[in-house]
């Protein structure tokens, strides 16, 4: 059953890019329109990586997913589900209250959020995903996932 593996005492060990882009896809399968996925972990702890993984899984061409330096908020249609990527870097907390990010993704498509403690205030309902750099080629990957 996809999506089990989320409740191992630990969390995941991803070995590669690879391993996490593939996580990532496998756990696209279990998601529904209105998701929110809050992505933490350091600068190339693999948070954009894990959002081609993803749009991968939804029918959206990985390759289109970047990291979105000047567009706060990217979309990509053509899946399963919409997939909409914010980036919060470069954001103070003030900042994001302007973004609408409760109202985007809620109808028609799933919400990653990169640097989700950049966020005003908490977003109902989402899932924390953390990735956590063990060595130059291995991540760790814990969540509160919850699985249907
Ligand atoms: P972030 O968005 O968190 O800053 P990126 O996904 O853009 O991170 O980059 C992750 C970097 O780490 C890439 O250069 C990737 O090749 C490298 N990397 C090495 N091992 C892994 C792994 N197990 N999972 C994800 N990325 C990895
Ligand atoms: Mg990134």
């Amino acid at each position: 059953m996809v999506g089990g593996w989320w409740l191992v005492v630990g969390g995941r060990v991803a070995n590669s890019e690879a391993e996490t882009h593939l996580l990532a896809r496998e756990l696209a399968a279990t998601l529904e329109a209105g998701d929110v996925l809050l992505l933490s972990g350091d600068l190339g702890a693999g948070k954009t990586t894990f959002v081609r993984g993803l749009a991968e899984g939804l029918g959206i061409d990985p390759a289109d997913v970047s990291s979105p330096t000047f567009t706060l908020l990217h979309e990509y249609r053509g899946g399963r589900l919409a997939l909409y990527h914010a980036d919060l870097y470069r954001l103070d907390k003030t900042a994001t209250e302007d973004l609408g990010l409760e109202e985007t993704g809620v109808r028609d498509g799933v919400l990653a959020i990169e640097w989700p403690d950049r966020l005003s205030h908490d977003l109902a309902g989402a899932r924390l995903i953390r990735l956590e750099i063990v060595d130059d080629e291995t991540r760790r990957i814990t969540t509160n996932y919850s699985i249907r």
